[in-house]
């Protein structure tokens, strides 16, 4: 049995430890060994730090200007550059908010079959993949290089639906992430960069795990899955300021969609009353015991963390209705408007959206506000990553 890498915490404190650590020991070798998946408890050549950036509970600034105050941006850039790929793919994912949409719809169709049932019991007789699917299902992580070949191996080997794979990560990943997860799947399969899909190879596996593997050739299919390419028109939305409004009839909604709201330009504290979300009831019903766990206590810690600076934060129940919760604490506080940090696509949005009808008919308002940091880098994703690489970096 291995460990989940919830034993790494789930606080801020945690995740300044194991970012400081990753800087001050491994960052000057990420370029070279970055990689490498050396298998479960031994990826120390990357930082682990997804389940906190993702959350928020360190943001990605934070952790570009922490590796910059130590190291030059060019001995750095590639780690840069990955923290990047999750803003640009929030982004592309936010100007393309169809294709959430879209993948929700495919997962309607229920069409696990029995090869689906041979991977989750781990018996496809493809030895990475299901020592993968075992890494997954246990630790709730996987190295990216990993995610990759096992994407690939889902889509052009098995030939099981992308979306079920996607599913999977999601539901299981501490740092499942509606528009990383998504996009990265559709990358593997063809249809995010028309033309390009990525073919695993046995050579490569072998050489990236230090030879705990030894594929066959014959694991691996030459030729993509036959995928339709639907081409997404992007909406012509632009990130920007939100209008003012009267904090003294507002009240915070926290998700764990962007927990570290003491770091927002937006908001001034102290404020008076805040809400934390923990899980929406989708979340609840799809996501592993581990998945929801994990959000529960970044929740609690957070609260603590926050109880500083707001007189009286509330959290959610867990078994109570969720919109219905959030009404009653609104009407009991007197709260007029309910601001959050604006949430990127994904389920919490979308429950942001239901609960934003229901307010309105309480004549309760929801105020979404941008940080500075999605305000710049946000307008930026309209191409393909790396002009908004070129864009972004000059902007740090
Ligand atoms: C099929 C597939 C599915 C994926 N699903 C997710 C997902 O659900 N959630 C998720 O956070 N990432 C996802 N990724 C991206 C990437 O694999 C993880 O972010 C990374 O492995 C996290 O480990 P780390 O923190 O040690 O990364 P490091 O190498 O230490 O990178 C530092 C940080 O950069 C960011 N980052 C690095 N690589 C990527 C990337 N390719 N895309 C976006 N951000 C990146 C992360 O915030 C990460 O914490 C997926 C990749 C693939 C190929």
């Amino acid at each position: 049995m291995f460990k989940s890498i919830m034993e790494n915490g789930a606080d801020r404190e945690s995740a300044l430890n194991i970012l400081e650590n990753f800087i001050n020991t491994k960052l000057h070798n990420y370029v070279s060994k970055r990689n490498y998946d050396l298998g479960p408890s031994k990826h120390d050549n990357v930082s682990q730090l997804s389940p906190y950036i993702r959350h928020r509970i360190v943001t990605e600034e934070e952790v570009m200007t922490q590796a910059m105050s130590k190291f030059p941006l060019p001995k750095i850039e590639k780690f840069i550059q990955e923290v990047f790929w999750r803003t640009y793919w929030k982004a592309w994912l936010e100007l393309r908010p169809q294709v959430w949409t879209d993948y929700k719809l495919l997962m309607k169709k229920n069409d696990k079959n029995q090869l689906y049932e041979k991977v989750i019991s781990l018996n496809t007789g493809i030895d990475c993949f299901d020592a993968w699917t075992e890494e997954l299902l246990q630790t709730n992580y996987l190295h990216n290089h990993a995610r990759m070949w096992y994407a690939s191996i889902w889509i052009h080997t098995l030939k099981i639906p992308w979306y079920l794979g996607a599913n999977l990560f999601l539901n299981n990943l501490l740092d499942g992430d509606p528009a990383s997860n998504t996009l990265s799947w559709r990358w593997v399969a063809g249809i995010q960069t028309k033309g390009k899909a990525y073919l695993a190879k046995d050579w490569n596996i072998e050489k990236f795990t230090k030879n705990r593997f030894n594929p066959k050739e014959s694991d691996f299919s030459t030729i993509p899955a036959e995928i339709s390419f639907i081409d997404y028109k992007m909406n012509s939305i632009k990130f920007h300021e939100t209008r003012d409004f009267a904090w003294d009839q507002s009240g915070l909604l926290i998700t764990t969609e962007d927990m570290h709201v003491l770091s927002s330009d937006r908001i001034n504290f102290p404020i008076q009353n805040a809400y934390i979300m923990a899980l929406t009831a989708t979340e609840k019903t799809n996501y592993s015991k581990n998945v929801s766990k994990f959000k529960h206590d970044i929740s609690v810690s957070n609260m603590k963390l926050l109880s500083q600076h707001i007189n009286d934060i509330q959290m959610q129940s867990m078994d109570l209705d969720q919109i219905e919760q959030i009404v009653t604490w609104a009407k009991q506080n007197n709260i007029k408007n309910i601001v959050t940090l604006a949430c990127p696509c994904g389920h919490v949005r979308d429950f942001i959206n239901v609960l934003k009808t229901e307010l309105k008919k309480e004549s309760i308002e929801i105020i979404k506000l941008y940080r500075d940091y999605d305000m710049k880098y946000w307008n930026l994703a309209s191409g393909s990553f790396f002009n908004f690489f070129n864009k972004a970096v000059k902007k740090i």
